[in-house]
């Protein structure tokens, strides 16, 4: 194995969180060198207006996303099953090359509530005892720490949106339910099209306060702090699953990478592996990463600080192929690496109408409206048997030709009366959908296979992982809310859609996995402090929705990034003047 020359910092993987935390730290002097398993991509190469709208090629033949020909994971329900390798990506679509997930992310950007940072302390003094099996825990950092670091992602980003809380003041036509925001979003919210609009009217009918969704797809010219230029986005519609090529989706490509590929003490050395976080002789500090390049040449790169940037899922299995900390074992209950894996719950109510045209083509990522009041702590759970909930919205994300057929019940699911329902309704329906929190439960976990391995034979991840208990209640009530409003909107007729059996990992839901290596307030409830720094080894950080104990009802990327932020705002002003644990055990 060829050693390389030292740097001051390594990252591994290169996505929104890799990004930000190069930018971070090459501001404050460091040599930082970002390894990338996936290619270099960047707009006017890799996703042009000519190709990005390319549905065959993006999403059903799967090249924007991680390959699982090289490294997949292995799914069960449940630990009697045998885990299977996830051969093609159905449910959850990983990133991979430059930018990984957020190139094909939405762009609706969630702040979580204040209490959601407190999801075990919180809830346990309003309803008492959590449910048996259940696992949450505070995050170990409140809303308030973070707020800073949300609102330089606003700023970096361009977020448009409406705030509902100024500085704890409630605004009108903002979310109410917010915690308070230090100032209003860069932007303003995207327009309203008739299914928003729509949607706005039956909410404010049932005494609801709807607001527009926070959009990370630009509705104006806007220059960002680090001086890039981002256009206003055209509502192509293909957004949500594929790269933009108008400059108007906020990402890696268009926000921080051309200020931060021209740093001379920055490197991104792509198509490159890391195989494993390398240690000394007492185990406590990291030496650096070892790594594979395409022709198969391994190294060794030693560095001073090492940072897993490399999405939940890896960033797991990074840990456990190295050794660090003790994989979680659902039937003792030991070990943390790999505990509270956790998701998001899904549902939704079609609407369809007879002459009214929704014209979905007219899209983007976060093109949508919402309400607010069945998230989080902002209703009363007494008797309701769940804790947590989500937020229900109308998006008009995409009308894409292939991916898109909805059709009213009854429908037969294939033939030419399928292909004429569809026909049909594809101008003239819409969805309203809830996105709902996913708490931790003891016997959902992540953890190496026994039998499977990648192309380098090192074991698989191995996912064991069904909805709860309370994921079902909860699905059901926000089913139900979803359909209030969805009745509401004039169609001619309104098809509810709740996931109710076991979770299936082929249909698509989010790619909004968390836990495995979570954050917490003591080495024996967690893999990092509320800094992200290892309990174990405190010169590792492990960034991403990874730390997340549990999830809560929002998508997730804003609070990844917020933690970003303050992870690299404490490795500045604390760690590099006084490198070791920034919290003692
Ligand atoms: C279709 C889709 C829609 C989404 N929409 C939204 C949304 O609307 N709102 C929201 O908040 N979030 C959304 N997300 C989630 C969002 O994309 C992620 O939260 C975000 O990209 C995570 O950033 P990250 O840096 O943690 O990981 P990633 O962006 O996934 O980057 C990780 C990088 O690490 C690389 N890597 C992994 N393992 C290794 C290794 N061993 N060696 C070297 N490199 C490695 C990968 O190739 C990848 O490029 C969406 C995701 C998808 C897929
Ligand atoms: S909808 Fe807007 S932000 Fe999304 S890809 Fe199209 S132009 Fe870009």
């Amino acid at each position: 194995m060829k050693k390389l020359p030292p740097v001051d910092v390594v990252l591994v993987g290169f996505g929104w969180t890799g990004a930000i935390m190069a930018q971070e730290l090459t501001d404050a002097g460091l040599q930082v060198l970002a390894i990338e398993r996936g290619a270099w991509r960047d707009t006017p190469t890799h996703f042009p207006p000519t190709t990005a709208p390319d549905e065959l090629r993006w999403y059903w033949r799967k090249e924007m996303f991680q390959s699982n020909a090289r490294d997949t994971l292995t799914f069960r329900n449940n630990r009697d099953q045998v885990a299977r390798p996830m051969r093609r990506w159905g449910s959850f679509l990983p990133g991979e090359g430059v930018g990984g997930g957020g190139v094909h992310w939405n762009g609706q950007t969630w702040r979580f509530l204040p209490s959601d940072f407190a999801a075990q302390s919180h809830n346990t003094a309003r309803y008492g005892a959590l449910p048996e099996g259940m696992t949450v825990q505070d995050y170990g950092v409140t809303y308030d720490e973070l707020e800073p670091h949300y609102d330089r992602f606003d700023k970096l980003c361009g977020i448009g949106g409406k705030a509902g809380n100024l500085r704890g003041e409630i605004v009108e036509g903002g979310n109410p339910f917010e915690g308070p925001r230090s100032a209003e979003y860069p932007n303003p919210p995207m327009h309203m099209t008739f299914s928003q609009n729509q949607f706005i009217h039956a909410a404010r009918q049932l005494g609801l306060k709807p607001f527009p969704g926070p959009s990370a797809n630009l509705t104006r010219p806007y220059v960002n702090p680090l001086g890039a230029q981002l256009a206003p986005c055209s509502y192509c519609g293909f957004c949500e699953k594929y790269g933009c090529g108008n400059y108007s989706k906020a990402s890696a490509q268009t926000t921080i990478l051309p200020v931060l590929m021209r740093k001379p003490n920055f490197t991104l050395k792509v198509q490159n592996e890391v195989l494993s976080i390398t240690r000394d002789n007492t185990g406590r500090r990291a030496t650096g990463v070892t790594h594979i390049d395409l022709d198969g040449n391994r190294y060794e790169q030693p560095a001073e600080l090492v940072i897993l940037c490399a999405y939940p899922l890896s960033n797991a299995r990074l840990m456990m192929l190295s050794g660090i900390g003790e994989v979680y074992n659902p039937a003792t209950g030991e070990g943390l690496v790999g505990k509270n894996y956790c998701y998001q719950v899904m549902a939704a109510a079609q609407v369809f109408y007879d002459d009214k045209f929704t014209n979905g083509f007219v899209g983007a990522g976060a093109l949508g409206a919402a309400v607010d009041e069945y998230n989080g702590d902002n209703f009363d759970h007494t008797g309701l048997g769940f804790i947590g909930g989500g937020y229900i919205a109308n998006w008009t994300t995409n009308a894409r030709p292939i991916e898109t057929h909805r059709t009213p019940e009854g429908t037969p699911t294939w033939g030419s009366q399928w292909k004429a329902a569809v026909a049909d309704n594809f101008l003239t329906s819409t969805t309203v959908g809830a996105h709902g929190a996913s708490m931790a439960y003891a016997t959902n976990a992540l953890d190496l296979d026994p039998t499977y391995k990648d192309a380098y034979g090192q074991p698989l991840l191995r996912m064991t992982y069904d909805f709860t208990p309370n994921d079902r209640a909860m699905a059901r009530f926000l089913s139900a809310r979803a359909t209030d409003i969805a009745r509401l909107m004039g169609g001619r007729e309104v098809k509810v859609v709740l996931r109710d059996g076991p979770y299936d990992s082929m249909p698509y839901q989010t790619t909004h996995n968390t836990g495995g290596t979570i954050m917490g307030t003591t080495p024996a409830n967690s893999v990092v402090n509320r800094y992200l720094q290892s309990w174990d080894v405190p010169n590792l950080f492990v960034m991403g929705a990874g730390v997340f104990p549990q999830n809560a009802g929002y998508n997730p990327t804003a609070t990844v990034a917020a933690l970003t932020f303050w992870a690299a705002a404490a490795i500045r002003s604390q760690y590099l003047r006084n490198p070791g644990p920034l919290v003692q055990a």
